[in-house]
């Protein structure tokens, strides 16, 4: 090996030429790792000290929906609402809505079919269906919007406001058809674009 400088010969292994005191390419190396290293080091501290959120496969959602009668979507904002909050939102989730929008979803579950059973006339178990639907309907709209909203404000801290709100949940159509589906599959997103922590 020879210093690519002065090119006197220099022992494999050497990071300084002995005689000009110029890095050598082994020394380069070295030091590129140890760049790289800190920076990793750096990037997993800060991803640590990020706020940590559930990451959910794309693949399994749409499973827990079946096999829960889509009462999924209620408890998954009750799964989330702590998580949600603590990213300092401007509007948190209230509790009161979770709750209800879930008592409304079990409500529907157990009445449906089963009219006859409670006493009441098929006209009466449709009005009362009819009224939780609505209800239910109502809730999971604003929840949605609520969630999304929590979760701009929080990538504005990171992105500009504008590009916040072209990346997270941009879609107010598959918003409110698909709710927790829609914002779990961002929330992912948002996990690999190493805004949020994954909860383990
Ligand atoms: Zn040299």
């Amino acid at each position: 090996m020879k210093c690519a400088t002065c090119g006197a010969p220099i022992e494999a292994g050497m990071e300084k030429c002995p005689y000009c005191g110029s890095t050598t390419s082994y020394g380069e190396t070295l030091l590129e790792e140890k760049i790289r290293r800190k920076e990793n080091a750096e990037r997993q501290k800060r991803i640590e000290n990020l706020p940590r959120m559930k990451f959910v496969s794309g693949a399994f959602i749409p499973l827990l929906y079946f096999f829960t009668l889509c009462w999924y979507a209620p408890i998954w904002y009750g799964l989330r609402m702590r998580s949600l909050n603590a990213l300092n939102p401007p509007h948190a989730l209230p509790a009161w809505a979770v709750g209800l929008y879930n008592l409304t979803w079990l409500a529907i579950i157990i009445l449906s079919g089963w009219e006859e059973q409670f006493g009441l006339t098929p006209e009466q178990g449709k009005f009362i269906l009819n009224s939780l639907l609505g209800v239910a309907t109502a809730l999971s709209m604003w929840l949605a919007l609520l969630t999304r909203s929590i979760l701009q404000s929080y990538a504005a801290k990171f992105l500009e406001g504008n590009i916040a709100v072209h990346t997270v949940a941009p879609s107010n159509v598959l918003l409110l058809l698909f709710g927790p589906m829609y914002l779990q599959y961002q929330i992912n997103n948002m996990i690999s674009m190493e805004l949020l922590a994954p909860q383990i």
